[in-house]
């Protein structure tokens, strides 16, 4: 069966905020208008379509935007579409504008409204994966995670420094509630001597071993990399339970914070949120809908909107053996 050519579309980006979400906005409004089609801008991730916070987007409307952190769009969490009754507000919304078609920029909570709200009113979703954390699998990359771990090396080598002037141990918390990849890869880029991910398992015993016997070879400078997520509660448990086991250990905690989710997006984010948010489009002109943009292998990959939900990535044990070999 043909599918219906597409000529409206609204573009919004929902959840959690990423950087380089302005970049991929900016993408679609200009292909879509390159390709002839309307689009518009919906406020506020699915808030503003269950309260018809839309305008029609031209390219100047993205002008200007590429390098800007956060999202022109504002982003939400709404409580109202993840009932039946918002949905179809939201639908009666879209509706009078004549919008056909949606590119939702977000994480996997996004993608799982997508998909349930495509379901019930047929309108078709693409989703592009903005998010820090790169938690979704069938996707190398999400748009923001290279920017905000660039943001976290910057911040734990400043760290480092003060953290060498003083012999001190250190313990840095970085974002990541289900996943570590912040962690790992801002921990392993800074040199960090242990990092505490919430996929893996911590031998507490081990960890505390570890740091008796550095501190008997006067290895002083310790970093220890935590995602917030990680099974003991973050960077403050952590600390209290060293403090117990070691109490001559001089010691400090820094929580990084929202300041990852800042900033100019890297170049990289800039290009990926670029080609994903070109490739959106191109899905609508295709007719492959309900799908999310991946990167994999640097080829664009699409995963049907219900499966993304439903895959978290593993890491390997080859990146546990990286960590502790190089920081002995
Ligand atoms: P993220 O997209 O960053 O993972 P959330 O999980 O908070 O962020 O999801 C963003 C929004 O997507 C939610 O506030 C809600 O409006 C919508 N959403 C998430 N799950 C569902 C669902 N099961 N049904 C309908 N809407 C949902």
């Amino acid at each position: 069966m043909m599918k219906k050519k597409i000529t409206k579309i609204g573009v919004l980006t929902s959840g959690g905020d990423s950087p380089g979400m302005n970049a991929a906005i900016r993408a679609v409004v200009r292909t879509g208008i390159y390709h002839g089609m309307e689009v518009f801008g919906i406020m506020r991730g699915y808030s503003g379509m269950v309260e018809g916070d839309i305008q029609k987007m031209e390219s100047r409307s993205v002008a200007n935007i590429i390098q800007r952190g956060g999202t022109i769009l504002k982003t939400s969490r709404s409580n109202e579409f993840l009932t039946a009754e918002g949905r179809a507000i939201a639908y009666k919304n879209l509706k009078q504008f004549g919008i056909e078609g949606l590119v939702i920029i977000g994480g996997d909570g996004s993608f799982r409204g997508a998909q349930i709200f495509s379901n019930e009113y047929d309108i078709p979703c693409i989703g592009l994966p903005g998010t820090i954390d790169k938690d979704i699998a069938g996707t190398d990359f999400t748009i923001g995670f290279d920017t905000a771990v660039n943001t976290a090396v910057e911040a734990i080598d400043k760290i480092r420094d003060t953290a060498d002037a003083h012999d001190r141990l250190f313990i840095i918390e970085v974002m990541g509630r289900d996943a570590g990849y912040i962690a790992l890869h801002s921990g392993i880029s800074t040199g960090a001597e242990h990092i505490l991910i919430p996929e893996r398992k911590t031998s507490y015993i081990d960890l505390i071993s570890s740091l008796k016997e550095k501190q008997g070879r006067k290895k002083l400078v310790n970093l220890i990399v935590v995602a917030e997520g990680e099974e003991f509660g973050g960077a403050d448990e952590l600390a209290k339970h060293i403090k117990k086991q070691i109490p001559n250990q001089d010691l400090r905690v820094c929580i990084l914070g929202h300041i990852q989710r800042g900033g100019a997006p890297s170049c990289f984010d800039r290009v990926i949120a670029s080609r994903m948010g070109y490739h959106a489009i191109e899905c609508f002109i295709e007719g492959r809908h309900n799908v999310f943009i991946g990167i994999v292998n640097n080829k664009m990959n699409y995963t049907p909107l219900d499966e993304a939900v439903k895959k978290k990535q593993r890491i390997s044990e080859e990146w546990m053996k990286i960590v502790k070999i190089l920081a002995t």
